[in-house]
């Protein structure tokens, strides 16, 4: 089989309400989608991840110019051989960022190919199916005015209890007394329930104030605390780890074995988190998860994209293996965004839908996805 096409979907919406996390104000989702197609007539879809103040024609660029001639001709069947070839011919430049979420979306596009190929969703060519369902978490509150929005962020905590969720992640960032004020309102709305709290600050602090927000929130049973640091500073991460009597989870911004080689072996995380669409797709989120088993580091896979990055990360949890073996183990979990999202659910048929508080994971060839082409045209970036 050979690679014929590459076709990229650059698509973006406005949202009629921008809503910020501590890194800055969201007005529009985008993502940057690509179709592989072959010449057997198989074709597959992968995503780079976009995240909300980053153009979709980033990563698109980086497809067109740097990819697409490595991978024309190429066969998709051999995923680790093409990762290979892209990541070495784009080393100089690449490594991070943009050009590893672009290598994410053709190697994901590839396994989707080889499933649809071999009638076998991607887990099982992943090595097999853990498990057929994943238990979602609520990530949200996310801000519409900034500070001092404490008791709306507690009906919407309420909100996600109704909808099904047990477990929901606050996100922080805003100033150590505004999330404290916050979370502090948060517990109280839901004293009583049976759900449970992370939180995630997206890089706000220095170490001083990480610790002194966890030091603060240590009696609210917190899952984790998600990227209370830069991810270059791993030093901060490893002192945060050693101070906190909280998990630490991170790597969302991280990359590669080589990246994510770095924080295990420094002792940065409890709870990796490599987002498939940014990592490096399948073959690279398949050296990182070994080696996090190897180093008794759990991974909860990041996703924050649309219905292919869904789609893609539910095979990936279904292939995890527990990281600690026993009759109650701790299950990976699937990171479920509840903001404001388009095009999301509206790009397949299939979206990804909450029964009795889990999700279930598709057993149809490759990542099971039937893609809605007239949200590709509706969406288009610049039209
Ligand atoms: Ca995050």
């Amino acid at each position: 089989m050979r690679i014929t096409d590459i076709e990229i979907h650059p698509i973006s919406s406005r949202l009629d309400t921008p809503f910020a996390f501590s890194q800055g104000w969201v007005h529009q989702r985008s993502a940057t989608l690509v179709e592989v197609k072959t010449d057997t007539g198989i074709s597959g879809w992968g995503e780079a991840f976009s995240q909300g103040l980053e153009s979709p024609a980033i990563a698109a660029a980086v497809i067109e110019h740097a990819l697409q001639p490595l991978t024309l001709d190429a066969d998709p069947l051999q995923p680790e051989v093409l990762w290979w070839k892209m990541y070495n011919h784009t080393r100089d430049y690449g490594r991070k960022g943009s050009v590893l979420s672009a290598i994410s979306a053709i190697d994901i596009a590839c396994w989707d190919i080889a499933g649809q190929f071999y009638q076998q969703p991607v887990a099982t060519l992943l090595g097999g199916r853990f498990r057929d369902a994943v238990e979602p978490y609520a990530t949200g509150f996310y801000r519409i005015s900034g500070q001092g929005e404490a008791d709306r962020l507690a009906d919407e905590a309420l909100r996600h209890i109704d909808n099904g969720f047990r477990k929901m992640k606050v996100k922080l960032g805003f100033g150590v007394d505004d999330d404290i004020a916050v979370m502090e309102s948060i517990v109280r709305a839901i004293d009583g329930t049976s759900a449970e709290l992370m939180v995630d600050v997206n890089h706000a602090y220095g170490r001083s104030e990480a610790r002194s927000l966890g030091d603060a929130l240590a009696d609210t049973g917190l899952l984790w605390f998600e990227e209370p640091v830069v991810p270059e500073d791993i030093d901060s991460y490893c002192y945060l780890r050693e101070s906190l009597n909280i998990p630490i989870a991170g790597g969302e911004n991280e990359h590669s074995a080589y990246g994510f080689r770095e924080c295990f072996t420094r002792g940065a995380f409890d709870i990796a988190q490599p987002d498939l669409c940014s990592c490096g797709g399948f073959t690279a989120a398949r050296h990182i998860t070994a080696m996090a088993q190897a180093f008794g580091i759990r991974v909860n896979p990041h996703v924050w994209g649309s219905a292919i990055a869904q789609a893609a990360s539910l095979q990936l949890i279904a292939a995890l293996p527990t990281t600690h073996h026993s009759l109650f183990p701790t299950e990976p979990l699937l990171e479920y965004d509840t903001s404001s999202h388009p095009f999301r659910n509206d790009l397949t048929e299939n979206p990804v839908t909450l029964n009795n508080g889990q999700v279930t994971i598709s057993d149809a060839p490759g990542l099971g996805l039937s893609v809605n082409r007239d949200v590709l045209k509706q969406y288009r970036l610049g039209q």
